[in-house]
């Protein structure tokens, strides 16, 4: 299968071409907007491991209250 391309993306200040690892173009100097790469964690991933972490106390305490209502009777 043939590799796919490589992401090269176009200044819009100047509209050359430039490599996906740059944040700033070479020819113009603008600064590229690159969305979505190399950013902070998204708050959503965070939320998403909060709710899971919240949901495996919840099953926790759960099954923790179970024995301990199975073990008086
Ligand atoms: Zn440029």
């Amino acid at each position: 299968m043939p590799s796919p391309p490589p992401t090269a993306r176009e200044c819009r200040s100047c509209g050359k071409s430039y490599p996906p690892e740059v944040y700033v173009c070479p020819i113009c100097r603008n600064i590229l907007v690159t969305p979505g790469t190399r950013a902070k964690t998204p708050g959503w991933i965070i939320g998403l491991l909060v709710a899971i972490i919240a949901l495996l106390a919840i099953y926790a305490a759960v099954l923790a209250y179970q024995v301990l209502v199975l073990h008086r009777f």
